[in-house]
């Protein structure tokens, strides 16, 4: 029931810069999982290998038990499997409209215009932002643009949903409405990874956690082992 797979994952940028120096995890379906470092630590990095957006220079990435497959349709399959919901929501975000931000991506899936639609719709709800629908982008507070971008994930209906420091920039008020969100979308069953530097986040919330710190894993397990095991 491992949903995804890192086997001993290397990954150096082109300027030199060593990212992930062999790094190995494994996630199982339906867990709440929070990969815990400091700013650099690498794991941007790794979330964009999970989704196929990088690729490892050594090692492997499984996707329920399939090593990833680069060729583009394959790469669509697993986008459409895995979202991520970036941490600057305007590297997410540019339409004209909060709909038709929303909208991008479920319209890109080949479903019906109708179903697109309805998806888009169930994620506004889900995350209160019906009300905005037809408003610019671009004008939106980050909090407002931020639930607009997770929006944008949750109608491509993802199993797995990955957040680079959800909570990030918000206010205590936001930061409660997107726990609950959280909440809801593991009570679905869905798979989430998030990343923080908040301790107290990745205790409270996570099943299980990786300590991650210049591209390797430092420690894992789940919070009681991480915390008291000192
Ligand atoms: P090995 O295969 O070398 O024994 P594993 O990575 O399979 O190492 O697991 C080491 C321990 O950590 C095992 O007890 C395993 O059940 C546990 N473990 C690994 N990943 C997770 C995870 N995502 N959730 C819960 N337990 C995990
Ligand atoms: P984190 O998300 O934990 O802050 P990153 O994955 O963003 O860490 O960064 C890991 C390392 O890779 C850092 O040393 C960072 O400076 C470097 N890095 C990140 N993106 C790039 C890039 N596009 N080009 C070169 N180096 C990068």
């Amino acid at each position: 029931q491992n949903i995804i797979e890192v086997h001993k994952v290397l990954y150096t940028y082109s300027d030199g810069t060593n990212a992930l120096n062999g790094i190995t995890m494994k996630i199982q379906e339906g867990q709440k999982i929070a990969v815990l470092g400091a700013n650099g630590a690498g794991k941007s990095t790794l979330f964009l290998h999970f989704n196929g957006i990088l690729r490892p220079k050594r090692g492997q990435i499984l996707f329920q038990g399939n090593v990833v497959d680069y060729r583009h349709r394959s790469l669509l399959e697993l986008r459409k499997n895995i979202g991520i919901v970036f941490q600057d929501p305007d590297s997410q975000l540019f339409s004209a409209s909060v709909l038709q931000d929303v909208a991008f991506g479920p319209l890109n899936l080949g479903w019906s215009r109708e179903m697109a639609l309805a998806k888009c719709e169930q994620a506004m709800q889900e995350t209160e932002i019906e009300d905005l629908k037809n408003k610019p982008t671009h004008f939106l507070s980050y909090g407002q643009k931020k639930r607009v971008a997770i929006a944008g994930v949750l109608a491509m209906e993802p199993q797995v949903i990955i957040f680079d420091e959800p909570m990030a920039g918000l206010d205590p008020q936001m930061t409660q409405k997107i726990m609950n969100l959280l909440q809801k979308l593991s009570q679905q069953g869905k798979t989430l990874i998030i990343s923080t530097h908040d301790v107290d986040l990745a205790y409270g919330w996570a099943d299980y956690i990786f300590l991650i710190k210049d591209g390797t894993i430092l420690s894992e397990g789940t919070p009681g082992e991480i915390f008291l095991s000192k």
